[in-house]
């Protein structure tokens, strides 16, 4: 979402006249864009804001940090000129201006109308990509109570269905070939808007665009998955055969605490369907280890839902308090230590699993969508299967654009390499 608001962001500078520059010292503006959802991306930003070197150059901060400190920021950091919040986006330009012209530093943090929050999303990207990102909603009503996103981001905030329909056409017209929507909870989509297209006539639709090969989405939230959206896996030849289903806990106690809607027994039931209808699936999640009061008993049960779906991938964390939240002040918080020894078993366990299911696609042929040159030696390309997978394969940068069909010579931990069969190319 953020590297999608930053594209949004530099678009709009583009715009109003702005360059964009490959390093910091060429810059005249830093725009740093922030996200504060664990404290680790936090850290990271002031980390990164007590390395910059700013002597005459203008430094802003956006993003989630920006909105949790708001004018706080400019008060512990002098090099700060001025500070915008997550609904504000588009107002870079105009904050940027005022302060070229009268010096005042500056932090902008309210909420705005939903119209005005989501009026960044109409800037057409600058250089869009072979797969490009789509965001259909801000915000989350869910306040799990760990999350701090429903506070920075606020509440849940749809397009119209018109825009984000108009914005897919610009992006086919580009060469874009790949949609991948975003949401904080993408599959509640639609719900706040009277006589506009849900979630799911939204995907029909899109599925019927001509110059869309491939349709993703994410982040789906496990309570609001429901039947009709598992289905479409099934019905529409677009949508790719991978989803991101965070169950965070395979405990239905820690669940509960958490205030996530679903019991083990519910998530694992909704993969079952899913793999019903698409027996191929990928299925990626999110977990955090350490969650105030999780025993023992607690953490086994979230290795043992691992064991049991076999995630292709998985992002997992250590729970971090994070300020304003319901969890943060819950008694029986995790030390440290015993946080990143559940983190270490719990990877240990994954990255095996990972490993093998890779390791299951070599002698494979699968349909690649060409996206850019790879790092690996010059003459290669990557480019994604539609199970996420990564591949890498020697074709010509001219392919960008179009799926073709790799055999599976080789795995790795996360990717794989293959070679192009000979005329296959659609
Ligand atoms: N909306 C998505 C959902 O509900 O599945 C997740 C979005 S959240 C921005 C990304 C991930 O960060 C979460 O799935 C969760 O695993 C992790 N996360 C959020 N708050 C956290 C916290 N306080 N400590 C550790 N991890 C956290
Ligand atoms: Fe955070 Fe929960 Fe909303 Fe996801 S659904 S963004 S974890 S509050």
């Amino acid at each position: 979402m953020n590297v999608n608001e930053s594209q949004k962001v530099a678009a709009l500078l583009k715009r109003h006249g702005l360059q964009e520059v490959s390093s910091q010292e060429e810059a005249d503006l830093i725009l740093i864009n922030t996200c504060s959802v664990r404290e680790k991306p936090e850290k990271k930003a002031f980390s990164f804001l007590g390395r910059i070197k700013s002597p005459g150059k203008v430094v802003g901060v956006m993003g989630c940090v920006a909105q949790q400190y708001g004018g706080e920021m400019l008060k512990k950091d002098r090099r700060i000129d001025f500070v915008i919040g997550t609904q504000a986006l588009h107002r870079v330009p105009e904050i940027l201006s005022h302060f070229l012209q009268d010096h005042q530093r500056i932090a902008f943090t309210e909420f705005v109308s939903d119209k005005e929050s989501l009026s960044i999303f109409r800037e057409p990207l600058a250089t869009p990509g072979v797969s490009a990102y789509v965001s259909v909603m801000q915000g989350c009503n869910r306040f799990c109570t760990y999350c701090i996103v429903p506070f920075v981001r606020g509440r849940e905030r749809s397009r119209p269905s018109v825009e984000i329909l108009e914005e897919i056409k610009a992006l086919t017209s580009h060469g874009t070939r790949e949609i991948i929507l975003l949401g904080q909870n993408v599959n509640r989509y639609g719900l706040d808007r009277k006589n506009d297209l849900t979630f799911a006539s939204l995907l029909r639709k899109i599925n019927t665009h001509k110059g869309v090969r491939r349709l993703r989405f994410v982040t789906s939230h496990p309570a609001s998955l429901g039947d009709e959206i598992i289905h479409l896996f099934g019905e529409l030849d677009t949508l790719c055969e991978s989803i991101h289903l965070p169950f965070q806990s395979g405990s239905t106690r820690i669940l509960k605490l958490m205030g996530r809607g679903y019991t083990r027994e519910e998530y694992l039931d909704k993969i079952e369907k899913l793999r019903k209808i698409r027996p191929e699936i990928a299925i990626s999640a999110d977990v955090i280890v350490g969650f105030p009061g999780e025993t023992e008993r607690d953490f086994e049960d979230t290795l043992s839902l691992i064991e049991r779906v076999r995630f292709d991938t998985l992002f997992s964390f250590r729970y971090t308090p994070r300020p304003m939240t319901r969890a943060a002040a819950f008694p029986s918080q995790i030390p440290e230590d015993e946080k990143l020894r559940r983190l270490r078993t719990l990877q240990t366990l994954q990255s095996k699993i990972t490993y093998a299911k890779n390791q299951d696609q070599v002698g494979k042929i699968k349909d690649v969508l060409v996206e850019k040159p790879s790092r690996y030696p010059e003459g290669f390309m990557m480019g994604r299967a539609k199970d996420n997978r990564i591949v890498h394969f020697k074709a010509s940068p001219t392919l960008a654009g179009q799926e073709v069909k790799v055999r599976i010579k080789q795995a790795f931990q996360n990717s794989l390499l293959g070679e192009m069969e000979e005329g296959h190319v659609h």
